[in-house]
Order: C-alpha cells, then sequence, then structure tokens
C-alpha cells in the first residue's frame, strides 16, 4: 500500500463546510421524509473526523479508512452512520493489500458500495443514497475502463451524482423512515442522495483544483 492520505484533513474541513452550507435544505429534505436529523448526524461525524485528521494523514489510506469507518458507525447514529461506516470499513479491507492506484481506489468504491446495499437490505430505485452512490461507482469503473482523463472522469462524476439526486424526486421510498411516507414521499428528493451528492461535488471541484 503506497501513498499517504495528506489530503484527509482538507477534505474533511471541505465536507465539514459543504455540509454547513447546504444544511437548510438537507435538514428540510429529511424532515419531509424523515426525522430531520441528517444534517446534525453527519457534523457529529465530520467533526469527530476533523479531530483525527492529523493522525489519519500520517497513516496509509487502508488504515485511515479503517478509522474513519469505525468513527462514523459509533459517532454518527442514524442509517446514514452504519451505511458510511460500512463503506470506509470495506475500502479499507479491499486496499490493504493492494498498491494504491486510481483504479484500485476505484474497485475498493466499488466494494463499499455493494457492501452498503447489503448492509442496507437496499438498492437502486428505492429513493436513498445508493441512487448517487451506485451509478457514480458504475461511471468509474465505466470511465476507467475507456482510459478517460482526470478531469473527464472528475467531471462525469459530479453530472451522474446531480442526475442521480434528481432521479430520487418521483420514486416511492421503500428503505428507512422515508417508507413510512409511502406514495406520499414522491415529488421530494431524498435527503441522504443530497447530501451525497454535495459532498461528491465538492470532492470533485477539490480534485480539479488539486491537479
Ligand atoms: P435516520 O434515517 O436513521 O434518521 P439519517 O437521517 O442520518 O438517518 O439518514 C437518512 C438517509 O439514509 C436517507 O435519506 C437515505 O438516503 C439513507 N437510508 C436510510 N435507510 C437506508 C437503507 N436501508 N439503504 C440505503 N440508504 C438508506
Ligand atoms: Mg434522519
Amino acid at each position: 500500500m503506497v501513498g499517504k492520505p495528506e489530503i484527509l484533513p482538507d477534505v474533511i474541513v471541505l465536507l465539514h463546510g459543504t455540509i454547513s452550507n447546504n444544511s437548510d435544505e438537507l435538514e428540510e429534505l429529511d424532515r419531509i421524509l424523515g426525522d430531520g436529523d441528517h444534517v446534525v448526524n453527519l457534523l457529529r461525524g465530520l467533526a469527530v473526523l476533523q479531530a483525527k485528521a492529523d493522525d489519519l494523514a500520517r497513516t496509509d489510506w487502508s488504515g485511515a479508512f479503517q478509522v474513519i469507518g469505525l468513527s462514523l458507525m459509533s459517532s454518527v447514529g442514524g442509517a446514514s452512520g452504519s451505511l458510511y461506516g460500512t463503506l470506509f470499513l470495506k475500502m479499507s479491507s479491499v486496499l490493504k493489500d493492494n498498491e494504491l492506484t486510481t483504479r484500485g481506489m476505484a474497485d475498493a468504491f466499488n466494494q463499499g458500495v455493494d457492501a452498503m446495499k447489503a448492509r442496507g437490505k437496499s438498492d437502486v430505485g428505492e429513493k436513498t443514497m445508493l441512487d448517487v452512490l451506485v451509478p457514480v461507482a458504475q461511471c468509474l469503473t465505466q470511465l476507467l475502463d475507456e482510459g478517460a482523463e482526470r478531469n473527464v472522469l472528475l467531471d462525469a462524476i459530479a453530472s451522474v451524482a446531480l442526475e442521480g439526486v434528481e432521479s430520487t424526486r418521483n420514486m416511492v421510498a421503500t428503505k428507512g423512515r422515508a417508507a413510512y411516507m409511502g406514495d406520499r414521499s414522491v415529488g421530494h428528493i431524498d435527503a441522504g442522495a443530497k447530501s451525497s451528492q454535495v459532498m461528491l461535488c465538492a470532492l470533485t471541484d477539490f480534485l480539479v483544483d488539486e491537479a
């Protein structure tokens, strides 16, 4: 495993700021379809990670993702904590014995998203964060297969994430608290899908600037 996750402190600050900047919309969405705690949950988790950021930067990617996964599991609470925790723990185990490449990171992300599906007993089309994360994972693999260059890849992730969040608007929620709304969930986008999208778009902007 090569490369230290030196960008993590900056990325964690960025994601905390992104969720804060979008907090009114995200809170309202989770209030409509859920219990309104999604922003508080995410900010709690990101604050815990911020406190550990310098240590994370000194380990390797696999070690950092393990600490992130365990921290999110124990601090975030709610469905999103166990789902994001699962994503990072799976990525940690996939990256443990592999050399770090863009392809290796994309494979780890794909396997992480598959682990989230298993954990949530859910898939695309159920009006959740998976409606953003699954198409993004597929897009990553496809564009890497096609040999796409870095900025094309980052642009594609951002637009697939936006399409994914919009796709949740006309879905009937069948998982999580929103499932209690049944048909009344139609017409609203999902809070978890929206927060995944805003974090992914902030990350792709950051990575374009990094190049
Ligand atoms: P809680 O629903 O426990 O209050 P949060 O508000 O933090 O937790 O997160 C809610 C989000 O979690 C939803 O908007 C949805 O995107 C996602 N979610 C909930 N249940 C599932 C599931 N079974 N599979 C995938 N995503 C889910
Ligand atoms: Mg909630």
